[in-house]
């Protein structure tokens, strides 16, 4: 029996070793990021859904330029009425789509790192996220300027100007363009961007992927987010337009406590833990 057991055990360590041999399918990693990425980047139902983020946004643009009382910044104050309109729209998974650089972490089994996205950054190749081009270009010819506020670090400002002017983006310039640490004040926090542009614009419309686009408001846990949202419960899908990202975000880590630290497993077993299981068929 002992035998037995013994030649079968060889038996499947040949076996393995004969069908890595030849290529064949060991067990893939697992991912977290692998079913939002591949969603992102190949389903039909991510691009309708951001296009149709978008052509709302489009059909409401005459009446929030037309009524001067509509602000779509909190931090819009004073005589705001008279100032000529504006959107400010984040960049990543909002108008640009770096679905290629979640992809690459997925595949290679890697992970996020500011040296390898600064990286992908400097080639250029992030492609317009669904609706995004179509929106930004009615908005200009309607004689709204476009703001792009974005925690992109500062050093990337020229490769990101340059990626969407390669697809003719409106008003991708230096001064449209408003990126992390350009000026000492404008950290990750997004706040003190919104308060420049509403300085001199009133501010119509803003576009995220990341609750942090619209709000500082959001690093509590999952039940203080939900009230924010509640809050500003009129804002959406009339002043404020969230794109899905299904692949990172502030989402993510409101599950394990925004506390990176912690190790993979860990934060795995937070967001189990956050979820509310069904308690499965009566026995
Ligand atoms: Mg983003």
């Amino acid at each position: 029996m002992t035998f037995i057991a013994k030649s079968f055990g060889v038996a499947a360590i040949v076996a393995t070793s004969a069908l890595c041999a030849f290529g064949a399918q060991a067990e893939p990693e697992q991912n977290d990021g692998l079913n939002g990425t591949l969603w992102l980047q190949t389903s039909v139902e991510y691009k309708t859904t951001a296009m149709s983020v978008y052509a709302g946004a489009t059909r409401l643009l005459d009446a929030a330029i037309g009524d001067h009382s509509w602000t779509a910044a909190l931090e819009q104050d004073g005589n705001y009425m008279t100032k000529p309109p504006a959107v400010i729209l984040d960049v990543d998974e909002t108008v640009l789509d770096n679905s290629a650089y979640q992809a690459w972490v997925v595949t290679d089994k890697t992970h996020y790192s500011s040296k390898t996205w600064a990286a992908f950054v400097h080639d250029m190749i992030s492609t317009p996220t669904p609706g995004a081009l179509e929106f930004t270009k009615a908005a200009a010819a309607r004689g709204v300027e476009v703001f792009y506020v974005s925690n992109r670090k500062a050093p990337e400002e020229e490769p990101t100007i340059e990626n969407l002017k390669k697809y003719g983006f409106p008003y991708a310039d230096e001064k449209h363009v408003m990126l992390r640490g350009e000026v000492e004040e404008w950290g990750s926090n997004k706040t003190p961007r919104r308060a420049a542009v509403a300085e001199d614009y009133r501010v119509i419309m803003q576009f995220g992927d990341n609750f942090g686009d619209f709000t500082d408001e959001i690093d509590g846990s999952i039940a203080e987010r939900l009230e924010v949202m509640e809050k500003y419960g009129n804002y959406w899908g009339e002043r404020w337009f969230m794109l899905p990202n299904p692949s990172y975000g502030s989402w993510e880590s409101a599950a394990f406590g925004g506390d990176w630290g912690k190790s993979g497993d860990e934060r795995r077993q937070d967001k189990l833990n956050a979820m509310t299981p069904w308690a499965g068929p009566a026995e």
